[in-house]
């Protein structure tokens, strides 16, 4: 974590906050409320793995006062960003403290061979912490603890924003338990687009029986191989669905869920969906995913 000092603010100024994106975005809000101005790099319905930035993304960030970030290798565009942006503007990963999970610890029903020589170029650790709500109340800490810093004035304002969201966050995590004891647990088998939910399997009993994108980001290409030895993992696991983020290119995802007789069913993963979307926030996200899951597997 960056060391940070407060900013001077005119009485009516607010803190100018960079997010990488829109989960990012809305969780900082939560604890920011009207006191933050929020500028997100990588919008809704676009793949975090696969951003681009253009100069206007540089140019907020050489005006911010402070960029809130996933961490965890998921973007892996900032680094030439911040550069371009030419400040020295700090940036707090919000996953800071997090144990990572990595990809060595995540079960698959691939076979160990295919694994090990089709390691992916970018990215050895799960990027993905917010499909476990603790982790996102491990973010609410972090996003308080510098908004704070920056910001002394404000801080009770952000203490009781941040211990409001948590409390929705620690519900979240009760109704996220009931829904999932409705799954019989010979059931609960995961197979997704890339490896995105090895929280969400930890924490709430999933085995992740493989994913069509070796490795923990989209950028990533199967192999015929790969391919071959996730349609085998499908039939040996019984598996009944394979997930796909709404970001994600469905092609390769579809054409294996075809093949197997499968069914495909959208979530969102990377990214929050518009404002009038079901996933409008972080909360809904979640909710929308476990009830997508739910369904296809009780
Ligand atoms: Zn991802």
């Amino acid at each position: 974590m960056p060391a940070l000092s407060s900013v001077e603010l005119a009485p009516d100024e607010r803190l100018q906050v960079v997010a990488t994106n829109t989960i990012v975005a809305d969780v900082v809000r939560q604890v920011g409320g009207n006191r933050i101005q929020v500028t997100t790099l990588v919008g809704p319905g676009t793949d975090p793995h696969a951003f681009e930035p253009t100069p206007r993304d540089a140019a907020a960030l050489a005006d911010a006062d402070v960029v809130f970030a996933n961490g965890a290798g998921l973007e892996i565009f900032l680094e030439d960003l911040l550069q371009s942006a030419g400040g020295d503007v700090p940036v707090v990963p919000v996953s800071h403290g997090l144990e990572l999970h990595q990809l060595r610890d995540v079960v698959h029903g691939r076979d160990e061979e295919g694994a090990e020589d089709d390691a992916p170029a970018n990215g050895e650790s799960d990027p993905h912490t917010w499909f476990d709500p603790n982790n996102v109340i491990v973010w609410s800490h972090n996003i308080e603890r510098a908004l704070s810093a920056l910001d002394p004035e404000s801080d009770t304002a952000y203490s009781a924003n941040a211990e409001a969201y948590r409390s929705q966050l620690v519900a979240l995590d009760v109704w996220i338990e009931r829904q999932v004891a409705l799954v019989d647990e010979s059931e609960r088998k995961l197979v997704s687009d890339h490896d995105v939910l090895s929280y969400f399997a930890e924490r709430y009993g999933f085995e992740q029986a493989g994913a069509v994108l070796p490795g923990f980001s989209t950028l990533s290409e199967p192999s015929a191989r790969d391919l071959a030895a996730l349609q085998s993992a499908i039939r040996a696991w019984d598996v009944k669905a394979i997930f796909v983020g709404q970001t994600a290119n469905p092609d390769i995802a579809k054409r294996v869920a075809d093949d197997a007789g499968v069914a495909l069913v959208a979530l969102y993963t990377g990214s929050l969906s518009g404002p009038d979307g079901p996933a409008a926030d972080y909360l809904s996200l979640m909710r929308y995913d476990v009830t997508a899951i739910v369904q296809a597997l009780r």
